[in-house]
């Protein structure tokens, strides 16, 4: 009976772990706005197959496995969303600065701007540049 109890805690645990991991993605797309490189096809079919499974686990009365499914569906539905919304935005970073020349954000490695050709600022051409420079 012990042992079942620890199993069913360390079941828990994992749905907590698993439940969880997913976040930290949807939290560093928030971030960055990056996702060229995130698999529409891959995220479909996770949302899919969890979706049937929450069916199937509801139909089971598996209160563990429904809370599961459940809590692992929710976040990469949200991905999926992500996906559609970031499709055109590209890498953003807090310390990445602004083209003096069109304006748009250039990336801490760049040397010359990705949109106009415009050379960067010598300032930020280290990879340290952590100051913004909106204009002149
Ligand atoms: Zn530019």
């Amino acid at each position: 009976m012990e042992n079942l109890d620890l199993m069913q805690t360390f079941s828990w645990l994992a749905v907590i772990l698993l439940s969880t991991s997913y976040w930290f993605q949807i939290w560093k797309i928030h971030l960055h706005k990056e996702v060229r490189d995130l698999s529409m096809t891959y995220h479909v079919l996770l949302a899919t197959g969890f979706g049937i499974l929450t069916w199937t686990a509801w139909a089971e009365g598996s209160t563990i496995f429904v809370v599961k499914q459940v809590a692992t569906t929710i976040p990469v539905v949200i991905i999926i969303g992500q996906i559609i919304y970031h499709k055109d935005d590209h890498w953003h970073d807090e310390a990445d600065p602004d083209c003096l020349s069109c304006g748009k954000e250039l990336e801490l490695d760049w040397d010359f701007c990705a949109h106009c050709g415009e050379k960067k600022p010598s300032e930020f051409l280290t990879k340290e540049g952590d100051s913004k420079v909106v204009s002149i």
